[in-house]
């Protein structure tokens, strides 16, 4: 399949069975903003708790924790955003459109669609992605603050709070998922560039100590790109991209990108960085309070170093579903890991206007819905309930019929149902008092 084929196909299903609208849509739309719908929400969810599962559930040696979006403007001078968090913008002199200079297709795309007028470029100039607001009743230059542009801050201001209220000792990382904010120049391709989105990210604090940086900073990019593998990306579409000295962000010692082979090409979906010492050296200097770490065994002090990765969550879940989309045949499948997909399983009357399957599939389904989330259907035919669900990538599909109820040929059937696997498109008989264990065990 061509791959813009892909982007469009998924951009179409998004919209029709509900992952993602674009924001604000009946106004005309707000530019760089997308709404999640009914599956988008529980897909989302599911990502989410996946990553905390892994990243907080699962480890001795992290915590989590959920810092508020805005914050003393001094936090942003302070980690460097009020001057350096820029892109280099450029503006068409035809049109007066603006892109992003270090961005050469995009330029390229842009000169081509003016046929054949010669284009001129203004000279980049630094464009500070940071989105303003008011805080307090009166619009002043005291009240401005920014939205945050990225998630770390909270982490690192709190660096102290953490160490004194658990008993994390140094290695040990902070977690955190929430909201970002960008004035992105070019917000594009669907959900990969927005102007607000959703951020997941590990703060590692280590020994400053050049063994302990390569050290760890390996170990994050080898246990990330295990963690994509793990939750069903292909390996084939995933690869690291080591950032020269000159790319790296201001604060990056060393810099890495997980990238997915997205229909455009190769592109970021995780970066990982050596911050070395910059957050917590610059909050000390700017807020005057000390940042340093007490080595409880050594009595030695230290500011120690961080090594972090940094996701999005609406841009990989963008690469999820270019991943999992398959045709076979005549039906769509979304080859979602079953802990990632909205529903765990769909259950389905045989038909809709026989009260006694009615009865039975609704008892399964109140049933199975108290351990996961659970999709019902009794309109149209089987095998339109079934694409329909493969479309959304619901692992399994549970039928009640006669066999169900001790009415077809085989008595033996009775009490049990048939159940599809979305990939085989198989089908088996299971007792139905198995179910909820069949269920459980499979999609664990
Ligand atoms: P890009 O240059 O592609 O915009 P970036 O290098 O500025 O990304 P980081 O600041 O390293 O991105 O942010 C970490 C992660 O946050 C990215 O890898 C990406 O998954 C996500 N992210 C960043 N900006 C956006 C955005 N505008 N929309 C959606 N996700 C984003």
């Amino acid at each position: 399949m061509p791959k813009n084929d892909l982007m469009e196909k998924i951009v179409s299903l998004a919209k029709r069975r509900g992952f993602v609208f674009p924001g604000s849509e009946i106004y005309g739309g707000l530019r760089g903003t997308w709404d999640y719908g009914p599956l988008g929400a529980l897909l989302k969810k599911n990502f989410k708790d996946e990553w905390w599962r892994e990243m907080v559930q699962l480890r001795d040696d992290m915590v989590g924790i959920d810092a508020a979006i805005m914050m003393n403007p001094r936090a942003w001078e302070a980690s460097g955003h009020v001057e350096a968090f820029v892109d280099p913008l450029v503006e068409c002199k035809l049109c007066h459109q603006r892109f992003r200079a270090d961005k050469p297709d995009e330029l390229r795309e842009h000169e081509t669609s003016h046929k054949k007028e010669k284009i001129e470029w203004t000279a980049p100039q630094k464009f500070n992605l940071l989105v303003k607001a008011y805080l307090g009743v009166l619009e002043s230059k005291e009240s401005e603050i920014y939205l945050r542009g990225e998630i770390t801050n909270g982490v690192q201001v709190n660096f102290k709070n953490i160490v004194n209220s658990t008993r994390v000792k140094i290695p040990f990382g902070v977690a955190q998922i929430g909201k970002a904010f960008r004035n992105e120049i070019t917000p594009g391709n669907f959900i990969f560039r927005s102007r607000e989105f959703e951020q997941m990210e590990v703060q590692f604090y280590i020994k400053p100590d050049e063994k302990e940086g390569e050290k760890w900073f390996e170990y994050w990019k080898q246990s990330s790109m295990k963690w994509f593998a793990k939750i069903g990306f292909k390996k084939t579409n995933l690869r690291f991209r080591d950032h020269e000295p000159a790319e790296r962000a201001h604060y990056a010692r060393l810099a890495t990108d997980i990238e997915f082979n997205a229909p455009w090409g190769w592109d970021e979906m995780m970066g990982i960085h050596h911050r070395g010492d910059w957050d917590l050296k610059r909050h000390q200097e700017y807020s005057g309070v000390d940042m340093s770490y007490t080595d409880p065994d050594t009595g030695g002090k230290y500011i120690p170093w961080d090594i972090e990765t940094s996701s999005g969550v609406d841009r990989p879940l963008l690469f999820l579903l270019l991943d999992a989309y398959a045709e076979e045949e005549d039906r769509v499948i979304l080859k979602l890991h079953p802990h990632l997909a909205p529903y765990k399983a769909a259950v389905f009357p045989l038909l809709a206007n026989k009260p006694q399957l009615v009865k039975v599939a609704r008892k399964i389904y109140d049933d199975l819905r108290k351990q996961c989330m659970v999709a019902w259907d009794d309109r149209g035919n089987i095998g339109k309930r079934y694409y329909a669900q493969d479309e959304i990538g619901t692992p399994f599909c549970i039928t009640v019929d006669f066999d169900t109820l001790g009415d077809g040929e085989d008595k033996k059937l009775k009490d049990t149902v048939t159940v599809r696997d979305r990939d085989t498109a198989k089908q088996e008989r299971i007792a139905i008092d198995t179910l909820a264990d069949f269920i459980a065990e499979k999609i664990q």
